[in-house]
């Protein structure tokens, strides 16, 4: 597993020196962290680099971040089913539906 950069970046470039195995670049539009070069700072820090230079917290744990919004979508519970009106032939009448 990874570290990566959350929306939160606000693109200070202050982890990108930071990594010792250079795995943060600036992407299009936020900084990234390249998953297959990151080693979670192991045999060089005792904590993430990027996390520790983040001044917006943004560099978290890849797994914690997934975990986070597992748990998110779980409360959504099932996506709602959105019955339409449909004429014999399949198709929405005009003047119902979007
Ligand atoms: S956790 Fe360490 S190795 Fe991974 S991106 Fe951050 S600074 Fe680089
Ligand atoms: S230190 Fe934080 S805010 Fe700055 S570029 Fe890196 S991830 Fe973005």
């Amino acid at each position: 597993m990874s570290y990566m950069i959350t929306a939160e970046c606000i693109n200070c470039s202050a982890c990108e020196m930071e990594c010792p195995v250079r795995a943060i670049t600036s992407g299009p539009s936020q900084y990234v962290i390249d998953p297959g070069v990151c080693i979670e700072c192991e045999g060089y820090y005792p904590v993430a680099r990027c996390k520790w230079a983040c001044p917006v917290d943004a560099c978290v744990p890849e797994r914690a971040h997934y975990l986070a919004k597992s748990a998110t979508m779980l409360n959504k519970g099932a996506p709602p089913i959105v019955l339409t009106k449909l004429d014999p032939g399949g198709r929405v009448p005009a003047g119902v539906g979007g």
